[in-house]
């Protein structure tokens, strides 16, 4: 957080009691990208993550904001007094407090990765034209090398990157060694399994789960 930020919305809270609500867009529609910037190998690569390149990220980023007003709006919360700070963030001012287009102003001017940048080099099939590296990690047209970390996820998971990125590096180390394990057997009933295919991503957790 740069310091005027801080200085701004937060020094005035300072020693009082408070709380944070962090809506996330897990499933962004943005693209960024990473580029080359040199043929130095050891030079830093460009990297533009785009964020609200789509206005559909912003749009839900801005309702989960709405979401967590109302939650602060709550009896059980009133009851402790709570309230949003009356603060406002730089390059907002002027804009009515809470409001939709201050919402918006809110969201481009403090928005983080929150640091699980991921999905640089898509793993795919060779026929889809935006994928780098095959299902084995193994990058098309360049003989020998793998690329095996959180950039090759095709789509950035709900969750936490951490645990997913090794599962994924246990997998293609398998591959390098020829190791082959038996099959995962999830923990659904054969109905369940027959209707996968037809079956929205979305509801695959709940099915899991209950
Ligand atoms: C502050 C922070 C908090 C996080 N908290 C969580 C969390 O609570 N839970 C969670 O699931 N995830 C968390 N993450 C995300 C998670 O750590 C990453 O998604 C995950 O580590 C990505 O793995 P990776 O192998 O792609 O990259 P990295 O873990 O970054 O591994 C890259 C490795 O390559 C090495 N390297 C780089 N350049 C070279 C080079 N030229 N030659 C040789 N080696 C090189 C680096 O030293 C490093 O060891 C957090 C990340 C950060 C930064």
């Amino acid at each position: 957080m740069k310091k005027h930020v801080w200085t701004q919305v937060y020094k005035p809270y300072v020693g009082l009691h408070t709380f944070t609500i962090l809506p996330i867009v897990l499933r962004p529609r943005s693209r960024g990208w990473i580029r080359l910037e040199t043929a130095d190998p050891y030079a830093q690569p460009l990297i533009e993550p785009n964020i609200f390149d789509s206005d559909q990220d912003l749009n839900v980023l801005v309702e989960g904001m709405k979401l967590a007003l109302k939650v602060a709006k709550t009896p059980a919360l009133r009851a402790y007094n709570a309230q949003p700070f009356q603060t406002t963030f730089p390059g907002c001012e002027g804009l009515e407090l809470y409001s939709e287009p201050y919402l918006r102003c809110m969201a481009r001017v403090y928005t983080i990765t929150s640091w699980h940048p991921s999905g640089t080099c898509k793993m795919g099939f060779k026929t889809d034209p935006s994928a780098v590296v095959d299902p084995m990690g193994r990058v098309f047209g360049v003989r020998g090398l793998r690329v095996v970390d959180a950039s090759v996820m095709p789509n950035v998971v709900s969750g936490n990157t951490n645990a997913p990125t090794i599962m994924l590096a246990e997998k293609m180390a398998d591959h390098v060694k020829g190791r082959r394990l038996k099959p995962f057997v999830p923990p659904m009933t054969r109905a369940m399994i027959a209707r996968l295919p037809y079956m929205p991503y979305e509801d695959w957790h709940f099915s899991l789960l209950y």
